[in-house]
């Protein structure tokens, strides 16, 4: 079904077990908004799991209200992709640098703070995208992982946007991102773009929506420039295309 990942056709919303759900089918790795009828705003956003297997899928509110929310099938792509093989086999030189990374991504990941972003969400660059989230990939005929993002076309020094209000919690560069922005929106919602050429904030600064925070490239690990946008909900990656297509209710 490359239909909902790529044209963005608007999702539906429906009322399921007496919520109101968007998209009206919630499937593997969607973003799931819901309005309740109580609560500070009265809206709450959530991930489902890439690996959760359809049919229904227990939810417990704040509240401890729990719901059943029926998970559709949904299809992804692979593909294969070649980049240079530092970036498949990376020397052992580099290795330290990668480790002490991935301990940076994974504390500030863990962070948790209030509630930053607003309404709908607004698209990183104002280009086509190129590569659907969750497409299964083959690195070099060798090693396997999941497209946990969506690519945006974006030549050498496109102006790059935050997708939400939020907090720059990482920009610097990075092995396989490159370029790196990680704005923090709160409740463990994350927005991440990689392969940057030019940083337009720096860490620690706050960012309205649709500030620009960066300039894209083609660092890191990349086949050639473009941007990849990632959002992270509370440790899991969401479909960003349909996150970008919801109608917040008013
Ligand atoms: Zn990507």
């Amino acid at each position: 079904m490359l239909r909902r990942t790529f044209l963005s056709a608007l999702p539906l919303a429906a009322q399921i077990s007496g919520l109101h759900v968007a998209p009206a089918a919630p499937f593997p790795a969607s973003p799931i908004l819901f309005k309740l009828p109580a609560g500070p705003d009265g809206i709450a956003l959530a991930a489902v799991g890439l690996e959760v297997k359809p049919g229904p899928l227990k939810l417990t509110l704040a509240n401890g209200e729990t719901h059943s929310i029926p998970i559709a099938r949904h299809q992804y792509r692979s593909g294969i992709i070649t980049v240079p093989p530092q970036f498949v086999s990376p020397p052992p030189k580099v290795l330290k640098r990668i480790q002490e990374e991935a301990a940076v991504k994974k504390e500030v990941f863990a962070t948790r703070s209030p509630r930053r972003w607003k309404g709908a969400f607004a698209a990183p660059a104002d280009t086509p995208q190129t590569s659907p989230f969750g497409t299964r990939r083959t690195y070099n005929g060798k090693t396997r992982s999941i497209h946990q993002g969506l690519d945006f076309r974006a030549a050498i020094g496109t102006p790059i946007a935050a997708t939400q209000a939020g907090k720059v919690l990482i920009a610097r560069d990075m092995y396989y991102e490159g370029g790196f922005v990680v704005l923090d929106h709160g409740e463990g919602l994350f927005s991440l773009y990689m392969h940057l050429s030019k940083f337009e904030v720096k860490e620690g600064d706050t960012v309205e929506q649709r500030q620009p925070i960066a300039l894209s490239g083609g660092s890191g690990r990349v086949t050639g420039p473009h941007l990849h946008f990632g959002v992270q909900w509370q440790g899991l990656y969401m479909e960003p295309a349909t996150l970008l297509s919801l109608r917040f209710p008013a």
